[in-house]
């Protein structure tokens, strides 16, 4: 038996992992061990930091914060914190998301909004629109509602039985593309299933759900605009709700402050949560359309909402948040973001034609590379070959399996950046080697 309770650390197999490092200090884009080593964080601490780690503005109103108020219930009680934070966020959202729902995560957002979409239409009268649609490679969280909508991987593998049922279409992913197209010679085909889908079941489902423009967790997989376009399209036309899972895209990682933005559509119910507040304490929201909001509102309590969790709204959460959509305004944070994806985009150009890569893509702050590989997936053999390649050379970057990703804070200056790229070529070279099963690469 142990004597000291230990921490079991998320996504880590202990028996083939290497022990995870102990992080003392973080300050912009590194953060330091305390044998004196430091990384470039160059995933943003699982998605979430924009700004940089510790920036002195998101610092100070935390602690400023300690002076007035520690977390209070949002059930019956409201506080300045989410009112101005609603009020900043009502400036940057789509106009048609009037009402905003708060959570504690990415995952908690999403559970919010399903069970919306299923109660607006129970509500409404409607209570035979229940199914949901979600797209194949998709991912959004790890709690049940949201492993149901992602797609089969091994991350929900031994939770089959549980997940509930839903409806799964094809997702554009161009470089595999479901339907044996190439980008070239497409007409978004792809979404020719969901069409079908929708006008013969239209009646009984509730929403469709999506990470707008970008699947993270499937393979960071760029979707064309016109897919997004056309999804919102056949929603409309079947009245089915549009759900954006902004929970990564959101807060700038695309190039505009939400994805959706950048096809010019409009969600019914947005999910946010990591960027929202700078990536320095927890919280999720879901904003959705006044339309569905008033669904809720009755002198019928069987109608309301019964969804909170103890944190929500959690003022801390809120003032950190609050700040970092103010650095939006007061540091040229877009034009960092174009600098990141100029770079990106000049970087993937030159080494697309590697024999070791598949395929290239990016899009905003994010650049992913596909490399070939017989065993392609998350489980690859390139995957720990390549982690440890980086973190040797001062680099954190966690592949998905064999798709090298970079989704730095903005905060990254472009040496900083060259830099994580200069690895990442210099990695592709070995690839051929490392790909190899144990046993032929130690009889080469
Ligand atoms: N949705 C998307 C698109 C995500 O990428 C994630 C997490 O990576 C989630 C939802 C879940 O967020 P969280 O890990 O905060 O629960």
């Amino acid at each position: 038996m142990n004597s000291k309770l230990r921490v079991w650390h998320p996504f880590t197999q202990e028996a083939l992992d290497p022990a995870p490092l102990r992080i003392t200090r973080a300050q912009g884009v590194y953060i330091y061990t305390g044998d004196g080593r430091r990384f470039i964080d160059a995933i943003s601490s699982w998605w979430v930091n924009l700004h940089g780690h510790c920036h002195p503005a998101m610092m100070a109103a935390i602690a400023e914060q300690t002076a007035k108020m520690d977390h209070v219930l949002l059930a019956g009680f409201t506080h300045d914190g989410v009112e101005e934070l609603s009020q900043r966020l009502r400036k940057v959202l789509p106009r048609e998301l009037e009402h905003i729902f708060f959570s504690d995560d990415g995952s908690t957002a999403i559970e919010v909004a399903l069970k919306i979409a299923v109660q607006y239409w129970q509500n409404s009268g409607r209570a035979q629109k229940q199914s949901i649609v979600a797209l194949e490679h998709a991912y959004h969280g790890d709690t049940v509602g949201a492993m149901s909508v992602s797609d089969d991987s091994i991350f929900n593998d031994p939770f089959r039985s549980f997940r509930f049922p839903v409806h799964r279409v094809h997702s554009a992913y161009c470089y595999r593309c479901p339907v044996g197209k190439t980008r070239a010679s497409c007409d978004i085909d792809c979404v020719e299933q969901l069409a079908r889908l929708l006008a013969e079941k239209h009646a009984e489902i509730a929403a469709v759900i999506v990470e707008p423009l970008l699947q993270g967790a499937g393979g960071m997989i760029v979707h064309p605009v016109e897919f997004l376009q056309r999804v919102r399209h056949l929603c409309t036309q079947h009245d089915v709700l549009l759900i954006a899972d902004e929970v990564l895209t959101g807060f700038g990682r695309c190039g505009k402050m939400f994805a959706c933005e950048l096809a010019g559509v409009v969600p019914d119910l947005m999910c946010l949560s990591k960027g929202i507040t700078g990536g320095v304490l927890p919280m999720g929201a879901t904003v959705c359309t006044g339309e569905i909001h008033r669904a809720f509102v009755s002198d019928d309590r069987t109608r309301a909402f019964y969804h909170g969790h103890s944190y929500t709204g959690n003022p801390f959460a809120a003032a950190a948040a609050i700040v970092s959509l103010s650095i939006f305004e007061s540091e040229p944070v877009f034009e960092r973001i174009g600098a990141i994806a100029k770079i990106h985009r000049e970087r993937l150009a030159a080494i697309a034609n590697h024999p070791a890569v598949g395929d290239v893509r990016s899009i905003g702050t994010v650049a992913a590379i596909e490399l070939r590989a017989d065993d392609a997936g998350y489980s690859s053999r390139l995957r720990p070959k390549l982690y440890s390649f980086f973190l040797d050379a001062g680099v954190l970057l966690r592949p998905l399996g064999n798709i090298i990703y970079v989704l730095p804070p903005y905060a990254i200056t472009a040496d900083e950046l060259h830099y994580v790229h200069d690895r990442i070529a210099e990695s592709l070279d070995h690839c051929e080697e490392w790909s190899k099963p144990a046993s032929a690469a130690h009889s080469v």
